[in-house]
């Protein structure tokens, strides 16, 4: 009989995101919005092992909160692997343990990292041998931010953030994040960005319905500059976030006063990114924020996307 430890296994990485340009069209007749986003991929990791196994299992562990991850078929690892094993006729199943460090429902994508990582995991363990493009297919019918974990780096989403092309990025950002234990709802922080612009429809003006990023953020992308970038960040939901999360505020104007070139909410929140002017000012800054009793961690972008390690 074979025992678990001989049983061939998988283990994939995926990445955590910040949306450094979130732009928001018009609420739609379908109840979506049209999106203009520039993701970059920052190294807070999951890490998904693929077992070979009977049903489909998960189990999930992590140094984040994990109150609000679902073990049953809402998982969108375990969704993810079903997915493949339904497309590509594999009448097998697998065991999934993932290792989390993104933290859940945060607005980094964890859970989008989870199910990249997934695909990936079981195409290698299944030998189903999908291509790029054809694992990107997939990706997308399982959420708008999982084509991006796919693929990592530096991209452009449009559509629902799933349309995505690449864009040429230069060194690397250091980041602080300011993490909550308490996630805030993706859908209800929409719906408050559309109660909010109904609220002050004059002052605000018609809303682009076909959004696009800036031509600043691309430039300073491009020349992987740290100052230029933090100029051009925009987050057209933080003004709903900070709605739901007001506590938020204080933590923006914290870490913006302490040494950050500048926040953001990441997505839609409620994590807080600082973009710093390098790696030393971001533990000096993690220093300062954590002595105030934030939970800050240090991460820099872009790095990869899902790949099979060790
Ligand atoms: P969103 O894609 O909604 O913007 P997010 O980045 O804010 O998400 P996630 O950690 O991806 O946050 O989780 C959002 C919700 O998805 C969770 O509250 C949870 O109910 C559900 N979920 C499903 N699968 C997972 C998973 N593997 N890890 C975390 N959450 C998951």
């Amino acid at each position: 009989m074979t025992s678990l430890a001989e049983l061939p296994s998988v283990r994939v990485r995926a990445p955590g995101k910040i949306n450094v340009y979130l732009e928001v069209g018009a609420l739609q007749e379908d109840g979506y919005h049209e999106l203009a986003t520039a993701f970059q991929a920052v190294s807070l990791f999951e890490d998904v092992v693929a077992t070979p196994a009977e049903g489909f299992t998960i189990a999930v562990t992590g140094a984040v909160d994990l109150d609000g991850v679902p073990l049953d078929d809402r998982n969108l690892a375990l969704r993810a692997a079903r997915l493949l094993a339904n497309e590509t006729g594999y009448d097998g199943g697998v065991h999934l343990d993932v290792h989390k460090q993104v933290p859940v429902a945060g607005g980094m994508g964890g859970g989008s990292a989870d199910a990249a990582a997934a695909l990936v995991a079981c195409d290698a363990l299944w030998e189903t041998g999908l291509s790029g493009p054809e694992l990107s297919r997939l990706a997308a019918r399982l959420g708008a931010d999982v084509p991006f974990a796919l693929r990592g780096g530096t991209a452009i989403g449009t559509g629902r953030g799933d349309v995505l092309n690449p864009a040429l990025a230069r060194g690397r950002f250091d980041w602080v994040l300011v993490t909550s234990d308490d996630g805030v709802s993706t859908p209800k922080v929409y719906a408050e960005l559309d109660a909010h612009r109904e609220r002050h429809r004059v002052d605000i003006g018609p809303v682009a319905a076909r959004p696009s990023v800036d031509a600043e953020v691309l430039h300073a992308l491009r020349a992987g500059d740290a100052t230029m970038l933090a100029a051009a960040l925009r987050n057209d939901l933080q003004v709903a976030t900070l709605r739901l999360r007001p506590d938020l505020a204080a933590v923006l104007e914290h870490g913006e006063s302490s040494g950050a070139l500048a926040g953001i909410v990441s997505g839609s929140g409620p994590t807080v990114a600082f973009l710093c002017p390098s790696a030393e000012d971001a533990l000096e800054l993690r220093a300062a924020l954590r002595s105030a009793g934030h939970a800050a961690v240090h991460a820099h972008g872009p790095v990869p996307g899902a790949r099979v390690v060790g």
